[in-house]
């Protein structure tokens, strides 16, 4: 067994007892890529799945500078004096190439960090969005066990991430700036459509009435999509991490969507189809990891990947030898 790892129960019994520290080491296990590592990873998280669930889960995405991290440290500090525990998880598949561009600096939400009842994970990296979400659920899962009742799922606006982490929580808020007029910000159509709520972020100051004008556009242009399958239109406030205005109305919101969605079922449906998806992406992954590490696969396509680059195989020609080959190679191991 690896240095520092523990035991199935000593796991298990540390984070029932909200252990910070043993609930981080548990989140590294289940983020390890160690094959050593997965079996006693899924078997905690197996273990700790009759304690989890019992929170609401929000994804924040928004463009880098919209003042996410800014956000999650004051809307988490006012949480926090609500009595409530706090969690913080990252998914930014990007953040190889930013050099961690979210939460990877640990300068960033110390406030919130020094607090006992608020965890703050920084993404895993190296890790393809694949296996870099399944972790965040089973990192979130983790963090419901050990108590904590809000998780904010923290993700960069400008890429697949989203859908990603729309997949795994319960409301998802999109943070947008004031004064940027009609054109989205960059902001794509579909991660619009995916918003159960917007907020107008940085209304203060020069920037009050540009944001209360941004709030009618967006509100106009929220419009404008078809109502989604639960009933519900994305509410679109404004406010401001700096005054702390707007906070409240925020978490109201998600009240209201959480009491709603509570009522009409949709809560729970949302969340077992959520498991559903996990599963089949679970299995893809299993498969694909196998797949690449597989040495009879490696060699194969050592030796004849430049063929397709030349346009000598067909690539689907290529891929039915590639997958025939693990197969055959898997059945051997296995029997
Ligand atoms: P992120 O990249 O989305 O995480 O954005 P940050 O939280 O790092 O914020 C980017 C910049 O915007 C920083 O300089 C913040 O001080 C500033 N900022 C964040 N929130 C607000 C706000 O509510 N009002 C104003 N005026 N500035 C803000």
């Amino acid at each position: 067994m690896i240095k520092n790892r523990k035991s199935l129960e000593e796991y298990k019994a540390g984070i029932l007892e909200e252990n910070r520290a043993i609930l981080a080491q548990a989140i590294t296990l289940v983020e390890s890529n160690l094959s050593t590592d997965s079996e006693l990873a899924s078997s905690l998280v197996q273990e700790i799945l009759p304690f989890s669930g019992n929170s609401i889960r929000i994804g924040i995405t928004g463009v880098p500078g919209v003042g996410k991290s800014t956000f999650i440290e004051a809307f988490g500090k006012m949480l926090l004096e609500k009595g409530k525990k706090v969690a913080v998880l990252a998914v930014d598949p990007s953040s190889q190439k930013t050099k961690g561009s979210i939460l990877g600096d640990k300068t960033r939400m110390e406030k919130l960090a020094a607090d006992r009842r608020a965890f703050i994970r920084p993404s895993p990296s190296g890790s393809t969005l694949g296996g870099v979400s399944a972790k965040t659920r089973e990192a979130m899962l983790l963090c419901e066990a050990a108590g904590y009742d809000v998780i904010l799922v923290e993700t960069v606006g400008v890429g697949q991430s989203e859908t990603a982490v729309k997949g795994m929580v319960d409301f998802f808020l999109l943070l947008m700036l004031p004064g940027a007029g009609d054109e989205l910000q960059g902001i794509k159509k579909g991660i619009m459509e995916m918003a159960d709520g917007v907020l107008i972020n940085k209304a203060d100051g020069e920037n009050i009435q540009a944001a209360k004008k941004a709030k009618t556009q967006y509100r106009n242009a929220l419009h404008l999509f078809p109502p989604s399958e639960n009933g519900w239109y994305p509410s679109v406030i404004t406010g401001s991490s700096l005054t702390g205005e707007g906070l409240d109305e925020c978490w109201e919101m998600v009240e209201k969507y959480q009491e709603k969605m509570l009522d009409s079922g949709y809560f729970e449906l949302n969340r077992a189809e959520q498991r559903l998806r996990w599963l089949d992406e679970y299995v893809q992954y299993l498969l694909g990891k196998a797949f690449h590490e597989q040495a009879k696969v490696q060699n194969l396509l050592a030796s004849e990947r430049e063929h397709v680059k030349e346009g000598k195989i067909s690539p689907l020609t290529f891929a039915r030898k590639l997958v025939n080959v693990f197969f055959e190679n898997f059945q051997i191991k296995n029997s």
